[in-house]
C-alpha cells in the first residue's frame, strides 16, 4: 500500500466516526499490506459507525458499584462461509457489583458471545469506558484500552488473531484510538511478548 492510499484509508476511517479524532497509529500502515487485513479492513469500514454504536449502548448496561461503567461491541465474521462474508455483532458490557467481587470484562463477554455462536474470527473489538491507567503496564491513554487479564486472555482466544482491530473510544472527551492487537500487545508488553498460541486459531 502507498503512502497516498494509507493517508485515504486513514480519511475513510475518520470520516466513520462523526467527528471523534481517531488516531491511527503508524504500525497500521505495515498490516494493512496483509491480504488478510485489507479484507478485515473493509469489513471494518462497512461496519464501523454501528459498532461504535453498540459500544455505546451496551455501556449503558454496565454494573459497577463505583460507577466505571465500560460496554464493548465484538465485530465477527465466518471466513469460512461461501460468497459474502457473514458477520455479526456482539455485545458485552462489565460487572463488578462489589469491591471483592470478581471483575467480568465487557471484552470478553463479548469475545465469548461470538465464539458461542460459532464465530471464529473477530475482525475488531470496539471499547467505550474511561480511561484510567492501565493495571500492568502503568501506561495512561487517552481512552480505555482492554486490561492485561483481557490481553492475555486474547492471546490465547481462537477467534481473536494479532490482525484483529482494537478500537477505544472516550465517551467525555469524544477521543477515540485504533490500533490492532499486536500493536497493542507492543505498547503494554514489548516485543517479547508477541507470542501467539493458536488453541483452535484460523490461520
Ligand atoms: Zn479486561
Amino acid at each position: 500500500m502507498s503512502y497516498e492510499q494509507y493517508e485515504q484509508t486513514a480519511a475513510s476511517i475518520q470520516m466513520m466516526v462523526r467527528g471523534t479524532i481517531i488516531y491511527i497509529s503508524g504500525g497500521v500502515y505495515d498490516i494493512f499490506r496483509g491480504e488478510g487485513s485489507q479484507r478485515n479492513l473493509q469489513l471494518l469500514i462497512n461496519s464501523f459507525p454501528t459498532l461504535a454504536e453498540r459500544a455505546a449502548q451496551a455501556r449503558k448496561h454496565a454494573v459497577s458499584y463505583r460507577g466505571f461503567h465500560v460496554g464493548c461491541a465484538a465485530l465477527a465474521s465466518n471466513p469460512e462461509e461461501k460468497g459474502a462474508d457473514q458477520t455479526a455483532i456482539f455485545l458485552g458490557c462489565n460487572e463488578k457489583t462489589a469491591s471483592d467481587a470478581q471483575t467480568v470484562c465487557a471484552e470478553r463477554v463479548a469475545v465469548q458471545s461470538a465464539l458461542a455462536w460459532g464465530y471464529r474470527h473477530i475482525v475488531a473489538i470496539a471499547i467505550e469506558g474511561p480511561p484510567q491507567e492501565d493495571h500492568g503496564s502503568g501506561i495512561k491513554s487517552p481512552t480505555l484500552h482492554p486490561c492485561k487479564d483481557c490481553r492475555a486472555a486474547f492471546q490465547y482466544t481462537p477467534n481473536v488473531s494479532p490482525n484483529t482491530y482494537i478500537i477505544t473510544l472516550n465517551p467525555m472527551s469524544g477521543q477515540g484510538q485504533i490500533c490492532l492487537f499486536r500493536e497493542l500487545i507492543l505498547i503494554h508488553h514489548g516485543p517479547n511478548h508477541l507470542q501467539w498460541h493458536a488453541l483452535g486459531r484460523p490461520t
